[in-house]
């Protein structure tokens, strides 16, 4: 049985406005901001703006075009942080590792020969998420306008 979405996640709050967010990308279809704690430097988060709590319920109209940001957040964000590879997650449901239940997909800047960090719940210095958010934002400008 599918479970409900539940509009007071704290992504769905991230959207309304009513949390902060160290935003790098906003359009109509999603929005994209700094994992708070982050398990790479870079490490982003893009949700799209309908209310979907999984990959499974996700509209089938709505999918095409929230992918499509998420390609375009991580070109920018391999760019700004200078990333040799990405790791792209996406979890479903408690089981599959899922805390935030509004759909979302991470984007992990990668080098050869460094791990990932652990999830220890320590939340990184607001500044350096800041100045992290504003690099990917201008890489973003930078490969849209090409
Ligand atoms: P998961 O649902 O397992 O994909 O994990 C949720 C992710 O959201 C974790 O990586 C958290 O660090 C991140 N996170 C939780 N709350 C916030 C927040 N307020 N702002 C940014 N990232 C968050």
């Amino acid at each position: 049985m599918s479970v409900a979405y539940d509009p007071q996640n704290i992504f769905a709050k991230i959207l309304r406005g009513e949390i902060p967010c160290h935003k790098v990308f906003e359009d109509d279809v999603a929005l994209a901001f700094m994992d708070i704690m982050p398990r790479a430097d870079g490490h982003t988060l893009v949700i799209p703006k309908t209310p979907a709590r999984g990959l499974l319920d996700m509209p089938a109209d709505a999918l095409g075009p929230f992918m499509l940001r998420v390609q375009k957040v991580a070109a920018a964000v391999k760019a700004a942080t200078q990333a040799e590879g990405l790791t792209i997650q996406q979890f479903n449901e408690s089981a599959g590792g899922q805390v935030v239940f509004h759909l979302h997909v991470h984007i992990l800047p990668r080098w050869d020969g460094v791990a990932l960090r652990p999830h220890t719940g320590q939340m990184a210095d607001g500044e350096v998420l800041k100045a992290y958010a504003a690099k990917i934002a201008a890489a973003l400008s930078e490969t849209t306008s090409r």
